[in-house]
């Protein structure tokens, strides 16, 4: 039994939330902000959400909670644990630095790397990616080749270091060990942005190269390509 995997893009940051429907059950990974989109889509598809993993607490990802538990009491919150407070906290998840205050209700469920959540045949492996945020975590499952990585690896980027909160030595060490060391063709599934895989990450993403000769190539191809030939 395959995932069917819907991608509805939330809010001004254009966060992406990710439906899942596998075996009859119905999962959400990051219910982002502004989430009437999302509202919608599930009650068109008749679909009632059993489980929300969140891949970290940052405002622009976890604002739809209220809405979801507000229409499905009984879904089940997965929220990394380090990043619990952020839920509660519009500091913490940074949602008062831009002046729009997020509070959300509490986790059912605090997750931490190494942990597995059975859906139908599927496995979801929890991954260590923190460093963007103290908790964040990746989902990843093995059978479909598929990870959601949050806002820890994007197509051609990585997630911001520079913020409270976050390490950039932290987020770089477990992209390498936990997210680049996946097959290849695995497929990944950002928190922003479009769609790739891990191979085309290794090859090409400047951010997750560790030979300094390869990162100036790469750059340096970059800014030809944005100025032209
Ligand atoms: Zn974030």
């Amino acid at each position: 039994m395959s995932v069917d995997i819907e991608k509805i893009v939330l809010g001004p940051l254009e966060t992406n939330c990710y439906v899942l429907r596998c075996d009859g059950q119905c999962w959400i990974v990051d219910p982002g902000i502004w989430p009437v989109p999302l509202m919608e889509h599930l009650e068109r598809e008749k679909l009632t959400p059993e489980r929300v993993l969140l891949t970290h607490g940052h405002g622009d990802h976890i604002d739809g909670l209220t809405e979801i538990k507000k229409t499905y009491p009984d879904a089940i919150v997965c929220c990394p644990k380090a990043d619990e407070e952020m839920l509660s906290d519009p500091w913490k998840n940074l949602s008062a630095m831009v002046a729009m205050p997020i509070e959300v209700p509490p986790a059912d469920e605090l997750i931490e790397p190494g942990r597995t959540l059975g859906m139908g045949d599927c496995d979801w492996q929890v991954l260590d990616t923190s460093g963007h945020s103290p908790g964040g975590v990746s989902y990843y499952c093995r059978q479909e080749g598929v990870v959601f990585t949050g806002d820890a690896l994007f197509c051609g980027s990585i997630g911001r270091h520079d913020i409270p909160g976050a390490d950039e030595a932290t987020l770089l060490g477990n992209i390498r060990r936990n997210l680049l060391s996946l097959p290849d063709e695995t497929k990944v599934l950002p928190g922003h942005g479009p769609e790739t895989t891990i191979g085309d990450e290794k090859r090409t993403n400047p951010f997750v190269m560790d030979d300094p000769k390869r990162i100036d190539r790469r750059r340096a191809e970059i800014d030809r390509n944005l100025n032209g030939p």
